[in-house]
């Protein structure tokens, strides 16, 4: 369907404190008006100094979400992508970094004409400059506000779109507060007041949200709801309660419950909205509400205590498991206890059905995840590498079975060979590339999508069913193309590579019932109702290596 209203925003905040699901509030949301036939679109201002969350922990951030145009972003964008299908990209992303590097290269090229540049209106001109370029391009736009009311650095974006929506008027914008009512045992019930104040924060800055989401980890009493609306003078049926879900992707369906897609229409006062259409959804929750059986894969890492560092990789997982009607169960295994320690990372693999060693960065727990790929090279347990994955059992390969004892990664080791490494350090005269030691962090790796070619008849052909692809890459290192001989001898192929051959993509053992690696990030394109074809594969191995122990 094209595009059949002016444009409307939605502005999703959220109050009390943060991690409250706004992100998979904006995502639902965004999936029930698509349901009901709109054209939707998805972004996130993020209120931190940062340019992108690419040069920041892990720990600090969760995961950073790449997009097909090599945007790092916010982990937020995938739950968008997840839930709409619309691949996100670099524009549906900003941060107080990107906003102020604008201004301030705007400044120094005299564009202001000798204005005194100032946070109002400068730079809250520019963000709304990000919002505005998104007018026409779909029915509804929802723009998340990362962090949480009151904080010092989302003030700026605040007043941005305090402006924007009072330029627009009620019938094109509208702003939606997501806030926590928290459960006091001693009380023995769940609390108003910390809403009530964050909503009063909000007013004071001259925004009446007109549609309160409350969080709340069971039943709120509908009193309760009826005084948040009097207190805070939202209409009765707009304060909806939004309780926790059994799982990420019923969010759609208990939100549509509880009327929220409804209200938004309402506010909007659409009347002739379709009804939506969930049978997506509701398929997709009887196959993880009745699964017929499980499986267990260790995800080898080192950012394993938390959950967010491998958001996409936990719900590719979760799809590949969608697709073959069984649960997966993650169990993490962190790796750097095993780089140096005697004692064997069997103990941690022992009965698994599949061992996946993720993305990485940096030489703590790589001698760790080389011996988990040795483990499941040896005991014949499906092996799925990804990035760093790919790149240990590569070395583990060299090491163990192609001869060169000393193989290691520029990345940790100027010593032994360089299996892996820049591709600066192994190619000859190679003008391409230009990535070197000296340039900065951020925003200095192969980023984004890439093409690939499959060898014919290789497994990964197979699965994918074509030999051409496009993944999504981050990272810096490469497996060195000068080795492929050596490591085919030893039963490693090179069963992908970039289209001029020299980079290795994909590689698998021919000797194993499923060993792959892949240079690129498949997660990032795995979608509930359409698993990635390497996530099915893999769990569909470790069900038959479940059957066979
Ligand atoms: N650290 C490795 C590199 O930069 C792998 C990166 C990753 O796993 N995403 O090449």
């Amino acid at each position: 369907m094209g595009i059949i209203l002016d444009t409307k925003f939605i502005f999703i905040t959220g109050g009390v404190v943060s991690s409250l699901g706004k992100g998979l509030g904006s995502a639902a949301l965004g999936a029930l008006l698509q349901a009901r036939g709109y054209k939707v679109r998805l972004c996130k201002l993020d209120p931190y100094l940062n340019v992108d969350p690419g040069t920041m922990s892990p720990f600090q951030h969760g995961e950073v979400f790449v997009t097909d145009d090599g945007a790092e972003t916010d982990l937020d964008l995938g739950h968008y992508e997840r839930f709409t299908g619309n691949p996100a990209c670099q524009n549906d992303n900003t941060t107080t970094g990107r906003i102020y590097t604008s201004v301030l290269q705007k400044e120094r090229h005299g564009d202001y004409l000798g204005a005194t540049v100032q946070v109002i209106p400068h730079v809250t001109n520019e963000i709304q400059d990000f919002i505005r370029e998104k007018d026409g391009t779909a029915d509804f736009v929802l723009c998340e506000i990362g962090g949480t009311v009151g904080d010092i650095e989302s003030l700026p974006f605040i007043e941005a779109i305090r402006q924007f929506g009072n330029e627009m008027g009620r019938k094109r914008a509208l702003f939606l507060h997501v806030t926590l009512l928290p459960y006091i045992p001693a009380a023995g019930e769940l609390k108003t007041k910390p809403t009530q104040h964050s909503v009063k924060e909000l007013m004071g800055m001259g925004i009446r949200p007109r549609i309160l989401l409350c969080r709340a980890d069971r039943e709120i009493d509908p009193a309760e709801l009826k005084k948040i609306s009097l207190f805070c003078n939202i209409d009765e049926e707009k304060v909806i309660p939004a309780l926790d879900a059994s799982s990420i992707y019923e969010v759609p369906l208990t939100y549509h419950k509880v009327g929220l897609d409804t209200q938004v229409l309402d506010a909007f006062d659409i009347t002739d909205a379709p009804a939506p259409d969930l049978e997506k959804w509701e398929r997709i929750m009887r196959r993880i509400k009745n699964p017929e059986g499980e499986v267990t894969i260790a995800v080898v890492g080192k950012y394993t205590n938390l959950n967010d560092s491998y958001k996409s990789l936990n719900e590719a997982l979760c799809h590949g498991g969608i697709a073959n009607k069984v649960k997966v169960n993650i169990k993490f295994v962190e790796a750097t206890l095993f780089d140096e320690s005697k004692e064997d990372i069997a103990h941690e693999l022992q009965g698994v059905n599949g061992i996946l060693v993720p993305g990485g960065f940096g030489e703590r727990g790589a001698e760790g995840k080389i011996k988990a790929a040795q483990y499941a090279r040896e005991k014949k347990i499906p092996y799925f590498g990804i990035c760093f994955g790919l790149q240990m059992a590569v070395l583990e390969a060299a090491r163990h079975l192609a001869g060169v004892t000393n193989a290691n990664s520029t990345e940790f080791s100027e010593e032994g060979e360089h299996v892996v490494g820049l591709m600066t350090e192994w190619t000859d005269g190679n003008k391409k590339q230009k990535r070197s030691r000296e340039e900065d962090l951020g925003g200095s790796m192969r980023l984004g999508a890439f093409p690939a070619n499959l060898k014919k008849d290789s497994k990964v052909a197979e699965i994918y069913g074509q030999t051409d692809i496009s993944e999504r890459h981050r990272h810096r290192f490469e497996v060195n193309i000068n080795f492929k001989d050596k490591l085919e001898e030893a039963g490693f192929i090179m069963s992908g590579t970039s289209p001029d051959g020299t980079l290795p993509e994909i590689c698998e053992r021919n000797d194993h019932p499923w060993f792959i690696g892949v240079q690129y990030h498949p997660e990032l394109k795995s979608k509930p109702f359409e698993p990635h074809p390497l996530f099915i594969s893999f769990i569909e191995a470790a069900i038959t290596q479940g059957r066979l122990v």
